[in-house]
């Protein structure tokens, strides 16, 4: 018999497998154990004690051993005569949206304004240390897209576009280690990405795809009101239906959708500042432990939420062991996210604290009834923070104590951040809608965890790209944009997607629909044949 048991037991006990096993046995009784294996691990902390849930499927008396849900993906080489897809944007949801091409035999062609992953590392090294930002080449542009150099966090909230397991297992046939498929929280982390993305780009040119850096898209070819193809900043020319995963930083490409009277939408987005605590003092948090947490827990990690005066205030992308980088796409923009390395080992632990803004909750910002007032919301703030830091990349920052009641800091607590910080009126410069929220905001949360509030936690601004506040309207089915055929707005720069497993996951199904359209004209063209 094949059966699932959760164990809960204590994190030395789930750390090693003999004691585990011990566990499992007196657990099973009297009946034969044949074969056990881990198929869901998640660290509970609510308690007192921290417990570990551990999901055990064990294979007892007559079956002998559990069978694997782990699936390899066959990918061949598609035909050569293969309808090709044009796919603009080479992040999770463009790579996985090529895999899947490949898979049900269209010849997907990649098109990446960025470098190759490698080239985009030294790229990264000189923001920080040179302050030199490529415009084409940063934390969201590049092979991999804003999920390469990322904490690699792989849970997404929403199981409504489909199932997660087909994006982890092509992760894990990628490179990624196995555990992802089994934490509750499963992660990757930056050193170890770029290594799976490599992967994922040779599976798509062993098998007929194509994948073109520095080559940015142009415009959108359209004929008859449907998108045939896309030209390139080289002067290329593509042709085939268009999947646009460019991300929610690429303006540029709104911008072009715009001119070209492709309909837009403003879309609601969250904005704030990242909030960096020592690890220590988030451990003792959140595993309620008097010195260092115990070396079987991984580094804690935190979440938090409430509503302030109508608007969500969240802790968002929490990277525990990580650092805050300077994630701007673009000169004059002052921009931070988090990332961590696999082994989350770094002294502070950082997150996104965020207000949820809808449209129209900034009508000043509405001027000439296009779809980019929270855009220009964005950019705007972006463009104060920069110049508050002397047109730098240092990052302004605040204690968080301070933030609160509205005071300069006089020194600030060392920080994960290579560019520096910068002490500022951090309270001050956000717009009073967002800072009012978050002053409140974190009051609550010191409410709900004993040492949140900590003098030795600094406010450091801009955490602006949460989501994309704009979104490229599609149907829900076909998830064709809804007025112009031929083009698939695809991942979170259409709105429709917040990380990487859900923009992967939409990458996916951009295809899928490409498929049965084709399949479709295809039956139509055979059966008008028939009837000649
Ligand atoms: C520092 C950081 C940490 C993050 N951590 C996590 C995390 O831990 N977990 C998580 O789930 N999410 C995380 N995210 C968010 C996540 O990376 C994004 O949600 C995800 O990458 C979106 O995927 P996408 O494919 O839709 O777009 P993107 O990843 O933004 O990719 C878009 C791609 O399109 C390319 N492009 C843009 N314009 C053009 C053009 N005109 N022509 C050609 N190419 C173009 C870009 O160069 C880019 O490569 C993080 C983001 C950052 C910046």
């Amino acid at each position: 018999m094949i059966e699932d048991i959760t164990l809960r037991v204590s994190p030395d006990i789930s750390a090693d497998e003999d004691k585990l096993a011990q566990v499992l046995v007196n657990t099973v009784g009297t009946r034969q154990l044949n074969d056990w294996r881990i198929v869901r691990r998640s660290v509970d902390a609510r308690g007192k004690a921290v417990v570990v849930n551990v999901t055990l499927r064990i294979a007892t008396d007559s079956d002998k051993v559990v069978p694997s849900d782990y699936k390899e993906t066959e990918f061949k080489p598609v035909a050569e005569n293969a309808p090709q897809v044009i796919i603009v944007g080479a992040g999770p949801a463009g790579l996985f949206a090529a895999l899947k091409a490949i898979q049900i035999g269209l010849r997907p062609i990649v098109l990446e304004r960025g470098k190759d992953v490698d080239s985009r590392r030294l790229d990264l090294v000189k923001i920080s240390r040179e302050q030199k930002l490529d415009e084409n080449s940063n934390y969201c542009f590049g092979e991999g897209g804003a999920g390469a150099y990322s904490d690699g966090k792989l849970y997404t909230r929403s199981k409504k576009r489909g199932d997660n397991k087909e994006v982890l297992q092509l992760l894990v046939q990628h490179g990624a280690s196995h555990d992802i498929l089994i934490e509750a929280h499963p992660h990757i982390g930056s050193d170890k990405l770029p290594k799976v993305i490599k992967n994922i780009r040779a599976t798509i040119e062993k098998n007929g795809g194509k994948v073109y850096f520095n080559t940015r898209m142009m415009k959108l070819l359209i004929e008859s009101g449907t998108v045939i193809g896309a030209e390139t900043s080289d002067g290329q020319r593509f042709l085939g239906p268009v999947i646009l995963a460019t991300g929610h930083s690429a303006r540029d490409v709104y911008r072009q959708l715009y001119n070209d009277n492709i309909r837009l939408e403003a879309k609601g987005f969250a904005m704030g500042v990242r909030l960096e605590h020592p690890q220590e003092e988030v451990d003792r948090m959140q595993y309620h432990c008097k010195g260092q947490r115990p070396t079987a827990l991984p580094p804690a990690e935190y979440r938090f939420v409430t509503q302030i005066d109508g608007r969500g205030v969240y802790s968002f992308c929490m990277c525990p062991g990580g650092v805050v980088v300077p994630s701007a796409s673009g000169v004059n923009e002052s921009v931070v996210n988090g990332m961590s390395a696999s082994a989350r080992a770094g002294r502070w632990a950082n997150s996104g604290m965020v207000v949820e803004i809808r449209p129209d909750d900034f009508p000043e910002y509405s001027l000439n009834g296009d779809p980019f007032e929270l855009l220009r919301l964005q950019e705007d703030y972006e463009r104060r923070f920069y110049e508050a830091a002397d047109s730098s990349l240092k990052a302004p920052a605040q204690r968080m104590t301070d933030f609160i009641s509205g005071r300069l800091s006089d020194s600030l607590e060392r920080s994960s951040y290579a560019p520096g910080l910068i002490s500022k009126r951090v309270d001050e410069l956000l717009p009073p809608f967002i800072a009012l929220r978050l002053k409140e905001g974190f009051k609550n949360f010191a409410k709900q965890r004993k040492g949140f509030m900590s003098e030795n936690a600094t406010v450091i601004g801009l955490e602006s790209r949460t989501s994309s506040p704009v979104r490229i309207p599609r149907d829900p089915v076909t998830l064709e944009h809804t007025d112009v055929k031929g083009l698939y707005p695809a991942g979170e720069g259409a709105g429709y997607a917040g990380g990487i497993v859900s923009a992967a996951l939409d990458g996916i199904r951009c295809v899928e629909s490409i498929s049965s359209r084709l399949r479709e004209s295809d039956n139509l063209s055979q059966s008008g044949e028939t009837k000649e």
